[in-house]
């Protein structure tokens, strides 16, 4: 039998269904091969025992006939989503051995579809961060390598362990969280499919907040199909997030092929940053090209706001999060460091519990929002959003479908590498992602070619609100015009 873990998830699906393997058999070889792959440290927790008991059931299910959209399909779960019972960090140390009582909304919605848990991935501290590098587990390698090197690249971040485990074959699909890219920019440094749904779209409940504003799950896949079939399980309105949208769910899956013939797609000139490769430059080009091959008009459209995304993006998440995080103080979850009253408590707890980036961003937050600086920063930031959202919705009611932009500024760089003098360094990363989180639109990455190191490179589609629809259809002509990526198996 061919390695069960090299299947994609739609493979998966039907081998499951014509009973050419369990679901028990499947998991197993999950388990197996996250053995073999913890030198990447893309898992955080693994739970195996619940893994098979989860997958005898869906094998149940199976022999019933009661099969649901993901029954026996084993997923990892970012550390960010509440799982009931099961240790939940955010890969902070402040939250210590933190046991939820309760399961996320999006959690929940792919174990009633017959989801099987492989156990957390490692991700960033509270999210914070575009290389893994700021987890308390220690940083995530990526299953990529340049070529004729040994260098341990990122897999890039926030959610990195979800990157470097579907592109390892150590979990069929994942969950991740996107803030300000963190779902794109490790699915495009790994050559995996990433979707950032619109916000709204997937629930918020029980995943650990970083910046409410602007924070939206969504998967991490190894193909367009893949993360169609992910999302539509993840989606859905529920009561219990007042910004989660009810709205049907569409059949993600019925739009991957369909027909892209007479979309406009947009070329944003804002986004041919000053200094941008020649790699990126050739590697947006030639996207554009397939998709004017496959029908598709391409225009040139200006987002005059871009420029001054990131900079307010920087701005608005860390004051959220600053706000978000002041609940982490010793009293209710986690970590606690006595001290000799309940303000020495609170400072002895925070100043052990986070680490220097989650720290930088609370002093950041702070500051933005404190008096005096308020209308200078957080005010100003706010109506940089209204203009980049603006900027959006302009190029969109001139009859634009979709926007073509690369995901990242470069390739997976070196762990080490980048941000340890100059944060501004890190923040950069985000440059092609802050603005679709900062406009609550929906925005898919999918691997489009190599670097000259061999490295996978992203491409970024940006949509509509809601309309996740086209995104899987045009992500899936670049998906067949430029073949999958698959990393070199150098682990054991
Ligand atoms: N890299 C960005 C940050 O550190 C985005 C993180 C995210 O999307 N969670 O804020």
């Amino acid at each position: 039998m061919t390695d069960l873990t090299s299947l994609t998830l739609s493979e998966a699906r039907e081998g499951l269904a014509n009973k050419s393997f369990s679901a028990l058999q499947l998991t197993d070889a999950y388990l197996k091969a996250m053995d073999g792959g913890r030198v990447l440290n893309a898992y955080v927790l693994e739970t195996p025992d619940q893994a098979r008991a989860m997958a005898k059931q869906a094998d149940e299910a199976l022999a019933r006939g009661e099969a649901g959209p993901l029954t026996g399909i084993p997923l990892g779960i970012k550390d960010l989503f509440a799982t009931e019972g099961v240790r939940t960090t955010a890969c902070s140390k402040i939250l210590g051995e933190f046991k939820p009582p309760y399961e996320s909304t999006v959690t929940t919605q792919l174990w009633r579809d017959g989801a099987v848990l492989l156990g957390k991935l490692n991700n960033d501290e509270f999210a914070m961060g575009s290389s893994n590098e700021t987890s308390c587990f220690g940083p995530v390698i990526n299953p990529w390598r340049r070529e004729g090197s040994k260098t341990k690249l990122v897999p890039g971040g926030s959610s990195g362990g979800s990157a470097a485990a579907v592109a390892a074959n150590l979990c069929l699909g994942a969950t991740a969280t996107d803030t300000g890219g963190s779902i794109r920019q490790p699915a495009a440094f790994t050559g995996t499919v990433g979707v950032k749904p619109t916000y709204g779209r997937c629930s918020r409940w029980g995943i650990v907040a970083f910046a409410s504003s602007l924070d939206q799950a969504g998967p991490i896949a190894r193909t367009v199909r893949d993360a169609a079939i992910l999302l539509r399980s993840m989606a859905g309105h529920d009561p219990k997030d007042t910004t989660s949208v009810d709205r049907a769910v569409p059949d993600y899956e019925a739009a991957v092929g369909r027909s892209v013939k007479g979309m406009k797609i947009g070329i944003p000139k804002e986004y041919r940053i000053e200094g941008m490769s020649p790699e990126i430059e050739a590697l947006w080009k030639q996207g554009a090209d397939w998709l004017k091959a496959a029908g598709a008009e391409l225009v040139e459209v200006s987002l005059p706001h871009t420029r001054y995304a990131l900079p307010a993006y920087y701005i608005v998440a860390p004051a959220e999060a600053s706000s978000n995080l002041a609940r982490y103080d010793g009293v209710r979850y986690g970590a606690r460091v006595p001290g000799h009253n309940i303000v020495e408590m609170y400072e002895n707890t925070r100043a052990a519990g986070f680490g220097a980036e989650v720290k930088r961003r609370v002093m950041i937050g702070t500051y933005v929002l404190s008096a005096g600086y308020y209308d200078a920063y957080y005010l100003r930031a706010q109506k940089v959003r209204t203009l980049i959202k603006r900027d959006f919705e302009t190029c969109f009611a001139n009859g634009v479908s979709a926007i073509l932009t690369p995901a990242t500024p470069s390739a997976a760089f070196g762990i080490g590498e980048k941000g340890g003098a100059d944060p501004v360094e890190m923040y950069l990363n985000d440059i092609f992602t802050v603005t679709v989180n900062m406009a609550g639109l929906p925005g898919i990455a999918v691997p489009a070619g190599r670097d000259v190191q061999g490295l996978p490179l992203g491409l970024q589609l940006i949509g509509r609100p809601f309309d996740e629809e086209t995104l899987f259809s045009l992500g899936e002509v670049i998906e067949q015009a430029a073949g999958r990526f698959i990393p070199g198996k150098w682990w054991a």
